[in-house]
């Protein structure tokens, strides 16, 4: 548990590269079981480049723009980053990294706590493909687009669910963009 609470801090150069990492990245990716984002692995490769969904580019495109253009000083809001059993509650800040165009990414670990039992998806769920909000972890059913649910800790095992892919839900959208953070 120690190693949970260090706060990482990640840049990101103009053109999406992670260019820097500190702080106990390794630990706190290791509960996800991915070899593939270890910070060897990660450093030099371009964030864009793992974004799968198109949503997810705007947001952290519209992110960076925001800042490098001056409209914002600094972006912040909650995160879920959950692994395999630990419900995570992070606060993510990004701002320029001063006389630079470089993001920095500062996260820190508000909340972590133990999933325990945790339960099979509903029916309707267990083979269906589902979207899930990379930021508060609501979901819905990838054939019912307003079906949007908030998480539940039942439905936490669906976060290692091989039918699930990423985006951003639109009531995240819609608090960015009353922030100012997205165009
Ligand atoms: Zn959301």
């Amino acid at each position: 548990m120690a190693s949970q609470g260090g706060n990482i801090r990640y840049v990101i150069n103009s053109s999406g590269k992670l260019v820097e990492i500190t702080g106990p990245w390794d630990e706190f990716y290791a509960g996800n079981s991915e070899e593939a984002l270890n910070s060897s692995k990660v450093l030099g490769t371009n964030i864009f480049d793992c974004m799968a969904d198109s949503t997810t580019s705007y947001v952290y495109e519209n992110f960076h723009k925001q800042l490098l253009d001056g409209k914002v000083e600094q972006i912040n809001f909650g995160c879920r980053c959950d692994s395999t059993n630990l419900s995570r509650s992070t606060e993510i800040k990004l701002k320029l990294v001063p006389g630079t165009n470089n993001i920095a990414y500062e996260s820190k670990i508000t909340k972590v706590r133990f999933m325990h039992n945790l339960k099979e998806l509903p029916e309707e769920f267990a083979d269906a493909a589902i979207l899930m909000c990379s930021i508060c972890k609501s979901f819905r059913l990838e054939s019912e687009p307003k079906g949007w649910t908030p998480v539940e800790d039942n439905f936490e095992i669906m976060l290692v669910h091989d039918n699930v892919s990423h985006t951003v839900c639109p009531g995240c959208l819609e608090d960015f963009s009353r922030r100012g953070y997205l165009e």
